[in-house]
């Protein structure tokens, strides 16, 4: 390990450790990435008072959705498992089809919102902050991503800790310390979300490309890092 990953690693425990003690009850979103597995590592072995929970959309790669039992394998902790409400899923089936996300962004954009945002909204209530996964080098669009922003949306405190991490990193941190990932990543994906909107990229693709790939343009964002009138949350805003 060279001395700014250790380094890097040193900001991200004393960064979790401070929002553990200043912005309790905080939880951290985790898709179950490489990323949101560095994450979950660092907040177990520091046995810190952080929720860890999953979005289940229903529409996941069973290699994700394995990860749950390996962190309790590995860990002994058993993370929150939010499923989406069962009649909005049941409505937008039966109205539209299953698979209707194919067919243009507002039937995607609902889709992610029954499956997606609503959940996390159910997921975050009573919470005073949240943490993600999201690095600036993952897509353009989130290249103006800071460490610590305020969810205007949802008001709550947001926090990025890897913000500066590169894939690099992330992958080497895994490695040294053995972390449980999604053996999708060996298979040429490097951004998993669910299965049928997810495929790998190719080489030089943004690393978010292999997501909702046929939209032609668009943020490739599911909406749960967007405000209310479409935004992407950017603000910078600093919370104390
Ligand atoms: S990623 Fe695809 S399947 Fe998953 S919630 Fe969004 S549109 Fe639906």
């Amino acid at each position: 390990m060279n001395g700014t990953q250790a380094s890097r690693i040193a900001d991200l425990e004393r960064l979790l450790r401070r929002i553990a003690r200043e912005h309790a009850p905080s939880a951290l979103a985790s898709s179950l990435s490489a990323e949101d597995m560095v994450i979950t590592d660092s907040i177990l072995r520091l046995g810190l008072d952080i929720e860890i929970f999953t979005l289940d959309t229903g529409r996941m790669h069973a290699d994700t959705l394995n990860l749950v039992s390996a962190i309790r394998e590995r860990y002994g902790y058993t993370m929150r498992v939010q499923q989406p409400e069962s009649e909005a899923v049941t409505d937008y089936v039966t109205r539209f089809g299953r698979d209707a996300f194919y067919t243009g962004p507002e039937l995607r954009e609902r889709c992610c919102a029954i499956r997606k945002v609503a959940p996390l909204g159910l997921a975050l209530r009573g919470k005073r902050s949240w943490i993600t996964g999201q690095r600036r080098a993952q897509s353009a669009t989130r290249s103006a991503l800071a460490l610590q922003e305020f969810d205007a949306a949802r008001g709550l405190a947001k926090f990025n800790p890897l913000v500066e991490w590169s894939g690099d990193e992330v992958w080497s941190y895994i490695g040294a310390h053995r972390v449980p990932y999604n053996r999708l990543y060996d298979q040429g994906y490097r951004s998993i979300g669910c299965a049928p909107c997810t495929r790998p990229t190719v080489a030089g693709e943004d690393v978010r490309a292999g997501r909702w790939w046929w939209e032609q343009s668009g943020a490739r964002e599911c909406g749960l890092h967007v405000a209310g009138d479409g935004r992407l949350v950017r603000s910078g805003e600093t919370v104390s």
